[in-house]
């Protein structure tokens, strides 16, 4: 049976990385994949950046709202039917996979779940658990109640324990202020930390 699979990390766990790995990892195998990201990541536009410098196109965005089963099929099989009669060796979808999945909303995480279930195909789904305040993004939390596999990745604090927490810096100062969502720009990065280090940074305040 098809799963759905949580690969959960902390910033700069090497999620995108891993996402493009796993997808290379089936086309050597010859086996078609599609890859997706949420619309509301503006990071990369259409694609997925990897930190070590790979980027490739996805397949299909997925828009605030929309249904995200009925996006996949329509990839998978072609946009029209006289397409699909065109391509009848179009392969069968092998595998989805959903960069920054902490993004999507709940209901687009049950549509995951659809496609694994229901259609057959695994899907991996990549993102952050949660956000700068500590707080589960919706999209990550669903992801935790029902995916099939939780997969944590891991990193380094800069002390060299595990990093469990993102933090949102202003320049060099640690902010807890501003909306769940704020892609990484000119103003805005993030550090991930562990436990001891965010409290230290933090003066103490798990989250806001
Ligand atoms: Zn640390």
């Amino acid at each position: 049976m098809a799963k759905l699979y949580f690969r959960h990390g902390a910033m700069n766990s090497g999620k995108s990385t891993g996402l493009l790995q796993a997808a290379f990892n089936y086309e050597e195998r010859g086996q078609r994949v599609l890859l997706a990201k949420p619309g509301v990541d503006t990071k990369g536009e259409n694609s997925i950046v990897s930190r070590l410098g790979v980027s490739r196109e996805v397949d299909f965005v997925i828009p605030p709202g929309s249904d995200v089963r009925e996006l996949f099929a329509r990839q998978a099989l072609g946009d029209d039917p006289d397409a699909l009669l065109e391509h009848v060796d179009m392969a069968p979808v092998a595998c989805l996979l959903v960069d920054e999945a902490q993004f999507l909303d709940p209901e687009q995480v049950d549509g995951l779940f659809r496609i694994a279930v229901l259609d057959g195909v695994p899907v991996l789904a990549y993102g952050l658990r949660t956000d700068f305040r500590t707080r589960a993004f919706p999209g990550a939390a669903r992801l935790m109640e029902i995916s099939h596999s939780l997969e944590e990745l891991k990193t380094i604090c800069r002390c060299g324990r595990k990093a469990m927490f993102n933090t949102r810096r202003v320049g060099s100062e640690i902010t807890f202020d501003g909306d769940q969502v704020a892609i990484e720009g000119a103003d805005v990065w993030y550090e991930s930390l562990c436990g001891n280090c965010y409290l230290e940074a933090s003066g103490g305040r798990l989250g806001s």
